[in-house]
């Protein structure tokens, strides 16, 4: 049955034990300051995971052991709903999950440590556990009719999931404030470019902006400026056209080689299939201030850039 945080954790669960595939211990002991947010890379590697295990499935039972994380609409109409809803192929614009179905429209927001993992009982290793068990940190389960789960993980519990209709969902708040997503065609430079100029905030501040791009964070906005020869605090509306261009090429080549290292992982962010990402040594300034730059050499600086800690090589980054 579904119930709050604290009668769920004392539920007991015979034959189930605690430890998990894909919940390793250092995930659970990392230090809070290590997290980071789910970004576009990270967020469309689970996709593509799920996309490989969703479709076609159906949900017997959702299982929501804290509420608070489910926003739309309340927790116990959210279970009523999703029972017996059929998976179709999961979508993604910047770092939103769009879980279509068959009727109605999942949207998951992995806030700072939401870990969405799909769990097959044919797969598990021995003393696993697939359906959440006592996992403290399994939230959401949608459980299959055929005995896969969809287990949703979250630390910090900062992540949402709503439910719209499908017709309520293109236009919900979440997704139409939304700019375009760098790794479509929906990014094109003249918008972009549109965007930079009537804008004298930092660059690093529009470029964390979601209603500018959807996607980028604080690695891959750091990442980018690196690479792209600009300071995050560079006026945006006083870049000249050819640094406008460099970063419109620059912002989907940077994600799209984090991709293919199937994106960063610090602490928490795993894939669907409870892996770690690879792209964590091919990041060039992001979490390296205090080493050599590099491009040059030259010790990167850390500075406070729209409220965030920002790494940057003052020789590199004009
Ligand atoms: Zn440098």
């Amino acid at each position: 049955m579904p119930g709050n945080d604290r009668f769920s954790s004392r539920e007991f669960h015979p034959g189930v034990r605690r430890m998990c595939p894909s919940a390793p211990l250092t995930a659970l002991k990392a230090p809070p300051m290590m997290s980071h947010v789910p970004e576009l890379p990270e967020v469309e590697t689970i996709r593509r995971g799920l996309e490989r295990h969703l479709p076609g499935r159906r949900i017997r039972r959702a299982e929501v052991r804290a509420p608070q994380l489910v926003a739309r609409p309340d927790w116990e109409s959210f279970v009523i709903e999703l029972a017996g809803r059929t998976f179709r192929t999961p979508r993604r614009v910047g770092k939103t999950l769009i879980l279509d179905l068959d009727s109605g429209t999942l949207l998951v927001h992995l806030g700072m440590t939401g870990q969405l993992l799909f769990q097959d009982p044919a797969q598990a290793l021995p003393g696993s556990s697939v359906g959440g068990g006592r996992d403290p940190h399994a939230h959401i389960l949608l459980h299959h009719t055929d005995g896969t789960c969809l287990c949703y993980r979250d630390i910090r519990k900062f992540g949402k999931w709503r439910l719209y209709a499908n017709h309520e969902a293109p236009t919900c708040p979440e997704l139409s404030c939304l700019g375009p997503d760098p790794l479509t065609p929906d990014f094109v430079l003249e918008g972009f470019a549109s965007a930079l100029r009537r804008t004298t905030r930092h660059i690093k501040a529009v470029l964390l902006d979601q209603s500018v791009v959807a996607g980028l964070g604080n690695i891959y906005v750091d990442e980018t400026l690196h690479r792209c020869g600009l300071r995050p605090t560079r006026r945006a509306n006083k870049l000249s056209a050819r640094e406008v261009r460099g970063l419109f090429e620059g912002i989907p080549g940077v994600l799209k080689e984090a991709l293919e290292r199937r994106g960063t992982t610090f602490s928490d962010y795993r894939d669907a299939e409870g892996n770690s990402g690879q792209n964590g040594p091919a990041l060039r300034v992001y979490g390296r201030h205090g080493q050599p730059c590099p491009g040059c050499g030259q010790e990167l600086r850390r500075t406070t850039v729209a409220g965030r800690t920002s790494s940057w090589c003052a020789k590199c980054q004009k």
